[in-house]
């Protein structure tokens, strides 16, 4: 049996990552930057106020009290958005706006709440310190500065700052594009009615999900009965420019394996000495004229979400240069005591109280129970050689929110 950080390394194998790519801004959320970002202009552009109020030369108002304002004539408006270049002549104010250019000369902004506000001529009660209320130009950053490393993720304040810098598009790394295939022959669509024997398909929508909340996008997620023409006809329809697909169900020992008979020559189907998600598979196919990495999971809901987590998020994230492609692990007190198979690590859902440093198992360990999943906030991870877990052990567990 092959183990658990064996079968991690053969899919972080399989998995690359796609080339470099510059793409408008609002398609670079979230992504890693593939290249350096470098200002091409400075922030602020130019020297503006900082406050509503009135540009002045500073020594002209050394004397303003409240109690003997200075007065001064207003001989321009001047708000924001205003483009012509302006010069304060000295025993004058202009009036300014918050993020309007100061004019020339002017070395202090008076704000309007130590003004009588005057539009004609203004009484000016406090006096200004030289520089105060202006930002100047350059303040923020500097033309050719680097702002944003290779690397670095992009966040809404990283869209803001390159669009601050009138940068309209980010080198990025692209996201992994996966077709996720469901299949069985017992499975139905939701919503559509049961016949006895039919369940309704749950994977491809968990799937999909997963997917996307690892930063990759879905291509489609269709399903195939357990037949291997239907399934490699679907493979064919649905791969298009997918740089993965993942499959699930059709991997056990019993007959039907469909996807086990249909990719047997190209795919290394293996055991993997973990609960649950032992059968597993990966490779390449060639599909539509392409060769295409290929991970097939196995069918049980639970099976397939946390082989989904154990082997292709960590692999899919590192290929997309994201930061912590593992989730943190973290350690916790178990509060009851519970088994684990000799020989396999095994995942557990639990319930982690992180203020409290502490974690209870939530439900049995079998791969069809998906009802503690949905509300399972960790997995514990649980070594091969650990058969026996005592309350008030400490074990690691695998935090699936943070
Ligand atoms: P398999 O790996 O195909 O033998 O499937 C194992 C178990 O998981 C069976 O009980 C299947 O009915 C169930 N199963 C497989 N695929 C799905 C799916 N997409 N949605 C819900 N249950 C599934
Ligand atoms: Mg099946």
């Amino acid at each position: 049996m092959r183990s658990v950080s064996e079968h991690q390394q053969v899919v972080a194998g399989l998995i690359t990552p796609r080339p470099a790519q510059t793409v408008p801004l609002a398609a670079a959320e979230s992504l890693a930057l593939a290249a350096d970002v470098v200002a091409g202009l400075s922030l602020p552009g130019f020297d503006n106020s900082a406050m509503d109020g009135y540009a002045v030369l500073a020594a002209d108002v050394v004397s303003a009290s409240a109690d003997d304002p200075v007065r001064l004539p207003v001989v321009e408006d001047i708000p924001a958005g205003r483009t012509d270049l302006l010069a304060l002549a000295p025993h004058t104010a202009h009036r300014i706006m918050t993020g309007a250019p100061v004019p020339a000369g002017a070395t202090a902004v008076v704000p309007v709440e130590a003004t009588d506000g005057g539009t004609e001529t203004v009484r000016i009660r406090a006096s200004a310190r030289p520089g105060q209320h202006i930002r100047r130009a350059g303040e923020d950053v500097t033309a050719g500065t680097t702002v944003m490393h290779a690397g670095q993720v992009v966040s809404p304040a990283a869209l803001g700052l390159a669009a601050a810098l009138g940068i309209g598009e980010l080198t990025v790394r692209p996201r992994q594009r996966v077709l996720v295939m469901s299949t069985g022959t017992e499975l139905i669509a939701p919503g559509a009615e049961l016949k006895p024997g039919q369940i309704y398909e749950s994977n491809a929508v968990m799937l999909a999900a997963a997917v996307r909340e690892a930063g990759g996008v879905v291509t489609a997620a269709p399903m195939a009965e357990d037949d291997v023409d239907e399934f490699r006809a679907a493979l064919q329809a649905h791969v298009g420019e997918s740089d993965l697909i993942i499959t699930t169900g059709g991997v056990s020992a019993g007959a039907y394996e469909v996807v086990k008979d249909a990719l047997g020559g190209e795919v290394d189907f293996v055991k993997v000495a973990m609960q649950p998600g032992m059968p597993q598979g990966s490779g390449h196919i060639v599909v539509d004229g392409r060769e295409v990495p290929i991970i097939t999971l196995p069918g049980n809901p639970v099976s397939a979400l946390v082989s989904f987590e154990v082997f292709v998020r960590p692999a899919l994230r590192a290929a997309m240069d994201l930061p912590q492609p593992h989730r943190r692990r973290r350690e916790a007190v178990l509060r009851e005591s519970c088994t684990s198979p000799w020989g396999k690590r095994q995942f557990r859902r639990g319930v982690l109280d992180a203020e409290a440093g502490t974690v209870t198992s939530y439900g049995p360990p079998a791969s069809h129970h998906l009802r503690w999943l949905a509300s399972a906030n960790c997995l514990l991870e649980i070594e091969e050689d650990v058969t026996e877990i005592e309350a008030g052990s400490t074990v690691a567990v695998w935090d699936l929110i943070d």
